[in-house]
């Protein structure tokens, strides 16, 4: 069911009136049924197929439950009149034919892959909340110029193979399938393997990479439904956050290896402890960051692996796992050289063997104006509360920027938590989201109402 905003019809008028300053008039006018509950039955039916028990939903790449949520994900495909298609990685779309049949497709999606221990929300929205928004638009007998697509993208948790994003990565062309054959999961199996197992795949993995390339002339715009994953929405009351750009992320992996030695018996002045160097190195990461004098730019030592890890011993060799975002790449790469050179000083001071590996360096994107103004026309055009926002996790829509002019539209979810079986956004903001996103899809992909694609309740009708 449609939301109508609780304000007198003066606002309402004055709302609809500036909206359609900016808002193509058949987007403007399409009155939608969207029906939250709904969508989120179909979330908690989703959320089934998981390897933990519930709440918690765990669903990682190519194993029985993720065949089983995708099953359901084209079934719903299927039902809101979609056609199906898969690529040889594993992504799954579903297509709304638009009226030029040569046109570049405008597209919404997001994944369904959930981390150990995660909830029903992240990604899911993005997902069964793009069928809805596909459904909704073509029962307001909504025809688009260009064809419109939802995509569940395979693995964006890097859970199996170590690989985020692994299906936006590959459209993008970001991904080496050389560097894939390097990837191994816990049985030793190579994502092309589990990738045919699964049905997908091809005869090499330059054929399989090959295969779910995208560009530009067949991807005009990406818009990505999400829970917002932090507080700043639920805390200031409102209803729609629009992206505007999605921090980049950049990992290493640090290991300083020392000669280790008994607790006791080796002196202070003859140890080359391994930890020690890792804990000035992870000193210096909160400085590196704090130093940028930005509030976008955050450093995190979030994994800590000391050998032998034995309290009667001296530490021989720590690891050190380190996250750097921000939304400026300049910025973020100065931040990670300087993280490098500073480790390559403590080892030589502390006389200590130094290995580093960068385990990526993604570019940040900057959403595309015209998403972000397709979104916000919605907004206007619903009457709901909205802010511009960065995304600081990063989503596919970071990689589909690389293809297409890109945004994302968040929405509440409880205390800001995600990644946690208590994750959870309302039926009505959930509802929210999925109008902005069909509306701001209407107006990216043109259209007229009255197309041959009417088939549900209401259909068309003008707003005012
Ligand atoms: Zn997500």
């Amino acid at each position: 069911m449609r939301r109508c905003p609780a304000a007198p019809s003066a606002l309402l008028l004055a709302a609809a009136t500036l909206a359609l300053l900016s808002f193509a008039p058949a987007a403007a006018a399409l009155k939608l049924q969207v029906d939250g509950q709904a969508v989120v039955d179909q979330l908690m039916h989703l959320a089934q197929w998981s390897d933990d028990p519930s709440p918690a939903v765990t669903r990682l790449l190519f194993t029985d439950n993720d065949m089983k949520a995708r099953a359901y994900v084209k079934q719903l495909m299927r039902e809101a009149g979609l056609q199906i298609r898969e690529d040889t990685m594993g992504n799954v779309y579903g297509r709304l034919p638009g009226s030029d049949p040569t046109a570049a497709a405008v597209a919404t999606g997001s994944h369904t892959d959930a981390i150990p221990g995660a909830g029903a929300y992240d990604g899911t929205v993005g997902v069964i909340g793009g069928i809805a928004a596909l459904r909704a638009l073509r029962e307001a007998g909504f025809t688009p110029a260009k064809p419109l697509e939802v995509v569940m993208f395979t693995s964006e948790e890097p859970t199996r193979f170590g690989l985020s994003c692994s299906g936006s990565r590959t459209m993008a062309g970001l991904l080496d399938p050389a560097y894939l054959d390097t990837l191994r999961d816990v049985n030793g199996s190579t994502y092309l393997q589990a990738a045919t197992a699964a049905g997908y795949g091809a005869a090499s993995s330059a054929q399989m990479v090959a295969g779910a390339r995208r560009t530009p002339a067949d991807l005009a715009a990406f818009l990505e439904l999400h829970i917002e994953q932090g507080p700043e929405l639920e805390k200031e009351g409102l209803q729609i956050g629009v992206v505007t750009a999605i921090a980049a992320p950049a990992a290493l992996r640090v290991k300083f290896s020392g000669d280790g030695g008994h607790a006791g018996a080796q002196l202070m002045p003859l140890r080359n402890d391994a930890s020690l160097a890792a804990a000035e190195l992870a000193i210096f990461v909160e400085q590196a960051a704090l130093g940028t004098g930005v509030i976008d730019t955050v450093a995190t030592v979030g994994s800590w692996q000391v050998q032998p890890n034995a309290v009667n011993s001296v530490p021989r060799e720590t690891a050190l796992e380190i996250d750097v975002r921000d939304i400026d790449g300049p910025r973020r790469d100065g931040v990670l050289a300087a993280i490098k050179a500073k480790a390559a000083a403590i080892a030589e001071r502390r006389k200590v063997r130094l290995q580093i590996e960068t385990i990526n360096q993604d570019p940040p994107a900057a959403c595309g104006t015209e998403v972000v103004a397709a979104v916000e026309g919605a907004v206007r055009e619903l009457g709901l509360s909205s802010k511009r926002m960065v995304s600081r996790a990063y989503h596919d829509a970071l990689f589909m920027a690389q293809i297409a002019p890109t945004g994302m539209v968040f929405i509440p979810c409880r205390n800001g938590w995600s990644h946690r079986p208590d994750e959870f956004a309302s039926p009505s903001d959930i509802a929210r989201g999925i109008e902005v996103l069909a509306l701001a899809l209407a107006q990216l992909a043109g259209g007229s109402e009255g197309g041959s694609g009417s088939s549900g309740s209401g259909g068309a009708r003008a707003e005012l």
